[in-house]
């Protein structure tokens, strides 16, 4: 063999390990994608025959050239079709990364979309759009489900007195300590400004209240007010049980908020709940 013959051989054995290395990456991504729910089928599998038909083609050509009595092709033009070869392989790893940086980018916007920024729990986007099917299931189930809201007190106060910044860090401070007492099943969210919402599956009016109480006297404990001082961030609250299936997200959360409403009035730092204000009142007044 002559050394143009060699390099010629050497390099198209190279091109059909490349299809082969190539076929292995595209299955791999056709896995893991389906596990993702993303089902590219025909691509994929056009892909795999492009690639698989790439190497017989090139495997063919490097049989046929160390055939005994056969003259391998090394004029000009065949320098082009190693290129081409090659090519082939080379668009499909190409393809590929754009494809990966495209689904990326769009897993990372669809995060972003139902994500409050500042406390990393879900935006009012995120929460209704969770609150919703995890109350549904709920009904499905025959069972009961509480819906908190916590709205922070006098907020406008920390910020006017110690510039929104502080204002953040109390926000950011409620959100972990509302974080710390959610159990997986719970839904946590950030319905905007200094309004926090929890829908609880499976529970009853008192666990809802407990849980209420205990998530007020953490941020009472846990989060610095600005002022110091021995000075406190207060909570409202309003818990709402969800019984009948009629009447849903929207319905839960108009009367966790008309409880939260009574605990403001009531003076506020307490817990309330709807329907029977009285006595969540009686038992959960400020210390
Ligand atoms: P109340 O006890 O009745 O709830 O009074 P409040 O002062 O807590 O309620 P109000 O609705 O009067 O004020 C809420 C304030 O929250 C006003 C707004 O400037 C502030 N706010 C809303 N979003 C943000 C935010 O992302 N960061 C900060 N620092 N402040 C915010
Ligand atoms: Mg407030
Ligand atoms: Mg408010």
């Amino acid at each position: 063999m002559t050394q143009t013959e060699t390099i010629f051989v050497t390099a198209r054995i190279c091109i059909v390990t490349l299809c082969l290395v190539t076929v292995l990456v595209v299955w791999w991504h056709a896995r893991t994608d389906a596990d993702r729910g993303e089902r590219p089928r025909l691509l994929m599998g056009l892909t795999i025959g492009l690639l698989l038909s790439a190497s017989l083609l090139t495997l063919n050509d490097i049989h046929a050239a160390l055939s005994p009595g056969e003259q391998m092709a090394t004029y000009d033009g065949a320098w082009l079709w190693l290129l081409y070869d090659a090519g082939v392989p080379l668009l499909v790893i190409l393809a590929l990364r754009l494809m990966r940086q495209r689904s990326a980018a769009l897993t990372a916007l669809e995060r972003a979309s139902v994500t409050d920024a500042l406390t990393e729990l879900a935006n009012r986007r995120g929460f209704s759009t969770a609150a919703a099917a995890a109350l549904q299931a709920c009904q499905r189930r025959g069972e009961t489900a509480a819906m908190v809201m916590f709205d922070l007190d006098r907020f406008k106060s920390i910020n006017d007195g110690h510039g929104h910044a502080a204002g953040d860090a109390v926000l950011r401070g409620a959100a972990a300590a509302l974080r710390r007492h959610v159990r997986a099943s719970d839904i946590a969210g950030r319905l905007g400004g200094e309004e926090f919402a929890l829908l609880c599956p499976g529970m009853t009016t008192e666990q809802a209240a407990a849980l209420a109480e205990r998530v007020r006297d953490e941020i009472r404990r846990s989060v610095p007010h600005p002022a110091g001082d021995g000075a406190v961030v207060t909570t409202s609250a309003g818990v709402a049980v969800v019984e009948r299936p009629q009447a849903g997200f929207e319905g839960a959360l108009v009367a966790a908020d008309q409880a939260l409403y009574a605990a403001k009035k009531a003076g506020r730092d307490r817990v309330a709940i709807a329907g029977s204000l009285e006595a969540a009142d009686a038992a959960t007044a400020a210390a």
